[in-house]
């Protein structure tokens, strides 16, 4: 692979003719047209939070060095950046006068407000860019290496960056764009952030789990595919089949494994006010420790209990149990477990010791029973084991 350092460009010159498309969020073009900024397999901008884009255009202004960049020469002989997309599209939009920041004095300035001698400072900040040009796997391994600085790219990121083509430009224009109308009904279930391909990335995990495929080898077998509608048919099924079963939109929602339970469930048929009744009920149980998996629960006709984390006996409540239990027992001299007491062996009067007991709900909680002083006793380890995950 070939490379060539350049000095000689400053930020004025890689601003000229600089284009923003602000729909997409993406720099397009600078150094006079011949420069592409944001090439397909980059990410979207994302240093649009007012901090980082800001921060670049303070480090200019207090004359120090943005940091490495790097372009790509392609066969065409036109220049893409690889590297230092966000930073460039930082300063470009700044000096277009699409972001302002906030000056010693505390007042807000565009670029057209500063100084003229600010302005130039900024303008004739000298940058560093290294020109490579090699074939397209050497360029993409390098990219790889040198995304560790700055934000590195998530796996979705490299991976659009790896497999780029016509399968990843249409999935991006469904399942990243911020535009899409349907995003907020997928935030509901889905976290993330559409910018950086969270959506994306559960959409191919949903279809590569189906398939029984693994990601990389489902996007290289598509890579060169224009139609993305299997990708796109499938999500619409789990997420027409969630919002159909599940009418309610809660917080904890986001974020299951929705992909996984339209597997093992889409095939039984719910009453959707039945389930709407059942998941409400649960959710104001006090002894539910785990909220999210409540979803799961109802699902499964309300058998894997483990699911839901039912809150135990508190110690002091425990105590309490053991002592009512054990001084009614000595009085009337039978064992402090009532189903030792009620057997006809040497247990009958044992008086067993706290450790020796475990905490058990008279009324089981699946009827009902709650965890509280009055619904508990304690039996022996072995009863209590006996009566069993009831
Ligand atoms: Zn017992």
């Amino acid at each position: 692979m070939k490379t060539i350092l350049h000095t000689e460009w400053t930020v004025a010159d890689i601003c000229k003719g600089f284009t923003y498309n602000e729909l997409e969020g993406k720099g397009l073009f600078g150094l006079d047209g011949r420069l592409t900024i944001q090439p397909e397999y980059q990410r979207h901008y994302i240093y649009n939070d007012g901090k980082r884009d800001v921060a670049v255009i303070e480090s200019l202004l207090k004359g120090y060095p943005i940091g490495l960049l790097y372009f790509n020469r392609t066969i065409d002989g036109r220049l893409e950046v690889l590297d230092g997309q966000q930073r460039i599209t930082s300063f470009g939009r700044f000096v277009t006068g699409k972001f302002s920041i906030v000056d010693s004095n505390n007042c807000v300035q565009f670029f057209s407000g500063l100084p003229t001698e600010l302005q130039q400072l900024i303008l004739n900040s000298p940058l560093l860019i290294f020109e490579c040009e090699g074939d397209e796997k050497e360029i993409k391994e390098w990219f790889k290496t040198i995304n560790i600085v700055g934000i590195p790219l998530n796996d979705q990121e490299l991976l659009n960056a790896i497999y780029s083509g016509e399968f990843v430009n249409a999935a991006k224009r469904v399942f990243s764009n911020s535009q899409n109308a349907e995003v907020q009904k997928w935030s509901h279930y889905i976290r993330g952030d559409v910018k950086r391909q969270d959506f994306l990335a559960e959409a191919l995990k949903w279809i590569c789990a189906n398939k029984k495929k693994n990601i990389d080898a489902y996007m290289s077998s598509h890579r060169h595919d224009t139609s993305i509608n299997e990708l796109v048919c499938y999500f619409d099924d789990v997420i027409n089949w969630v919002s159909t079963t599940f009418t309610m939109v809660n917080r904890d929602m986001c974020g299951l494994e929705w992909g996984r339970l339209y597997e093992q469930y889409h095939n039984i048929p719910y009453s959707i006010d039945y389930i709407s009744d059942r998941v409400q009920a649960l959710q104001s149980d006090d002894s539910i420790k785990c909220h999210r998996n409540i979803y799961e629960y109802v699902l499964g006709g309300e058998k894997d209990k483990m699911l839901l984390e039912i809150r135990i006996f508190e110690e002091s409540t425990k105590k309490a149990a053991y002592y009512r239990q054990t001084e009614d027992a000595m009085k009337k001299g039978t064992s402090n477990c009532p189903l030792c007491a009620m057997e006809d062996n040497a247990n009958k009067t044992r008086i067993y010791k706290l450790e020796e007991m475990d905490a058990d709900h008279v009324t089981a909680w699946s009827k009902g029973g709650a965890t509280s002083i009055d619904n508990c006793q304690m039996l022996c380890r072995t009863h209590n084991r006996s009566k069993g995950n009831r």
